[in-house]
């Protein structure tokens, strides 16, 4: 997963920090990497790239003094190739044809049969993206125009990928046609924006327009924003489920769809078919818990208290260099308030279960808190299966619902009750057809290839 922004203007201006504030509003997208580009004065590329998080990675002094009419800009979390520079987006390349810049979210399942093909024609790959490949494909279509080069390269591409790119001086944008991936438009005086989520839009004031329908490619330039279709045989639709119940902020709607009413829903639902007739109070494991723990409390009418605080300050980069840091780890970032717990039977929200590792160790503290008895709800079904299509979830061997069932792995986190939402009921809450729906990581059901 990863995360995307675009701006393009009519008029020459400082827009640059509008992608630096979108991608601050799309840090919790990825954390290893910013970058954005631009075109210059002098129709150059240009390009600000750095390791961390927005603010450490990007110059938004410098950014903020530029001028241009379009730019993109990309926060990356790592799931092909390694967390460096090197793999750091926006990518970009000079060719016969010009220059093209382009920032990438998702996962190309072919990538890796089409950069052989490609390496065995003379390619030279720079970094160990999937992207890349999207830039030698382009360069191998010598007598296509650039935007129709992009056009035929990504009919040839499988699984996610949504996409910004810098080409002929316009901004264009990507969904690949089974709509994995968000991905938004907004606009504001004159000025379009695109983003992965609608929260991006928010913090530059752009009001949503329309999100770019699944295998459409739009060309904007100049205030003029254009449409054309990726060539494809799709016949269903994979527009990923886990972005409602985790990925995405809550604070965004995805294809219409508000994720804080999706994750209301998931725990209302969760309360008519896994009920807890003994609890006494409802806590949400934060922060993606918490919403379907207030959905839960609603309907089974069960007091709702924030009683585990979350240290906002500790992220993903979080150094863990003592023994004693690591064991740690899980209560430096979650720590109960025993005095609304003790001596109480508590239910607890989460949005799903992974390792089962961030768990057992929460419902620890818990019990050391003084809870009398601790009924585990998870606001997803089981998480059974890998991603392929942009996040790192393990393999199965790694993920607690595959290697045990329910009662197995109650034991094993140490809760006394435990119950995941059904499948049917993370697609109602939804409120999208199946056939418009990835539940691969529950149902194992992933796209043809
Ligand atoms: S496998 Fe799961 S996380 Fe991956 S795209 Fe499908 S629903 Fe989303």
């Amino acid at each position: 997963m990863c995360g995307i922004f675009g701006v393009s203007t009519p008029k020459k201006d400082q827009i640059l920090e509008d992608v630096y504030l979108g991608l601050y509003a799309l840090q919790h997208r990825g954390q290893e990497s910013a970058g954005i580009a631009w075109i210059d004065d002098e129709a150059h590329l240009q390009i600000q790239k750095g390791m961390g998080l927005v603010h450490a990675a990007l110059n938004q002094e410098k950014l903020a003094k530029e001028k241009t009419t379009c730019a993109i800009g990309h926060v990356r979390y790592v799931t092909a190739g390694k967390s460096s520079l090197i793999n750091a987006q926006p990518l970009h390349a000079s060719y016969s044809k010009g220059h093209v810049a382009i920032a990438h979210n998702g996962n190309i399942t072919n990538a890796e049969g089409l950069k052989r093909d490609l390496e065995s024609r003379g390619a030279i790959f720079q970094s160990a993206t999937d992207t890349e490949v999207i830039l030698h494909l382009m360069a191998h279509e010598q007598n296509l125009s650039p935007i129709d080069a992009l056009i035929k390269s990504l009919s040839k591409l499988r699984g996610a990928f949504s996409i910004v790119a810098l080409i002929e001086g316009s901004l264009v944008a990507a969904r690949d046609p089974w709509g994995f991936r968000p991905l938004t438009i907004g606009k504001r005086d004159g000025i379009f924006y695109v983003a992965s989520e609608s929260c991006a839009l928010d913090i530059v004031k752009a009001s949503y327009v329309r999100d770019v329908r699944p295998g459409e490619i739009i060309i904007i330039n100049e205030g003029n924003i254009k449409s054309l279709n990726i060539d494809t045989k799709a016949t269903r639709r994979f527009r990923c489920s886990f972005e409602y119940v985790y990925l995405a902020r809550p604070d965004s709607d995805i294809d219409g769809h508000s994720v804080y009413d999706v994750r209301l829903k998931l725990g209302q639902k969760l309360a008519k078919t896994c009920p807890c007739p003994q609890g006494e109070l409802v806590l949400g494991m934060p922060d993606s818990g918490t919403i379907g723990a207030l959905g839960y409390a609603f309907t089974s009418k069960l007091p709702f208290e924030m009683a585990i605080v979350r240290n906002r300050y500790v992220g993903r980069t979080f150094i863990q260099p003592t023994r004693r840091v690591r064991e740690l780890g899980v209560q430096i970032k979650l720590n109960p308030i025993d005095n609304l717990i003790r001596d109480k039977k508590i239910v607890v929200v989460d949005d799903s279960i992974i390792r089962g590792t961030t768990s057992k160790i929460a419902l620890r503290f818990l019990r050391e808190a003084g809870a009398k008895e601790i009924h585990l709800r998870i606001a997803s079904p089981p998480v059974k299966f890998p991603c392929i299509y942009g996040i790192d979830t393990p393999t199965s061997s790694d993920l607690a619902a595959a290697k045990m069932d329910v009662e197995t792995l109650k034991k094993h986190i140490g809760a006394d009750s435990l119950c995941f939402l059904d499948i049917e009921d993370l697609i109602g809450s939804i409120d999208l057809p199946e056939i418009e729906l990835c539940t691969a990581c529950f149902s194992g059901n992933y796209m043809e290839e």
